[in-house]
């Protein structure tokens, strides 16, 4: 199925024209409908399926030009990946005015990211413990996110982050949209994201 199918707006289809894609992944053709209708969704998919689009693309679509207040945030295993998610989202929205992604993640001086975030960003890509930091600062105001990313949820959870993420969790609002991507699905994470998720479409590819 051609990405022209989903009826994005215009500004998006021309970046992913872009970027060179045309055909979706079968985690994009599955997830992207469902997220665009805003529902939730638990994915199964490795690096390398087009995962990072499979959100990123209804993430550009459901921001707000208008609103500089935090609309969606992305959690990370590591620094690299917030990196490269940041990356692709950035790609994503680059024919829409006034998207601001940043990267969060321990190591980096938290004033240069408390500066960056003082002028507004509506996506934040981060690893847990800095996007900690922030909440404690209140320098990440949570209270407008729309849409919740888990990615590598799985890596997380061996990484040690599980109880951070509760923890990140109970600030978000209770009206929002959560999703969680991961390569492998332990009852574990099935169980977790029960817990966080409104009737779930779970899609494995
Ligand atoms: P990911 O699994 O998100 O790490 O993506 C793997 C690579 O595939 C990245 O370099 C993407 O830019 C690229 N990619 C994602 N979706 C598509 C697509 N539909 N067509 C061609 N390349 C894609």
């Amino acid at each position: 199925i051609k990405f022209e199918e989903l009826n994005l707006s215009e500004e998006i289809q021309r970046a992913i024209s872009d970027m060179g894609f045309e055909e979706m992944s079968p985690i994009q053709s599955e997830a992207i409908p469902y997220l665009l209708n805003g529902r939730d969704i638990i994915g199964q998919a490795q690096t390398g399926t087009g995962k990072t689009a499979a959100f990123g693309i209804p993430i550009v679509e459901s921001c707000k030009s208008d609103d500089r207040k935090l609309q969606a945030i992305v959690l990370c295993p590591t620094r690299e990946l917030s990196i490269q998610v940041a990356e692709e989202i950035k790609r994503l929205s680059k024919y829409k005015k006034d998207i601001f992604v940043l990267p969060i993640y321990g190591g980096q001086p938290i004033n240069r990211q408390i500066k960056a975030l003082k002028k507004g960003i509506q996506v934040v890509v981060g690893t847990p413990g800095r996007i900690m930091d922030h909440i404690r600062r209140k320098t990440l105001k949570l209270d407008n996110i729309r849409i919740v990313v888990l990615d590598e949820a799985d890596e997380m959870f061996d990484m040690g982050f599980r109880d951070d993420i509760e923890w990140i969790m109970s600030y978000m609002p209770a009206e929002r949209q959560t999703v969680f991507f991961s390569a492998t699905m332990p009852d574990e994470i099935v169980k977790f994201a029960k817990k966080y998720q409104t009737n779930p479409k779970i899609i494995k590819v």
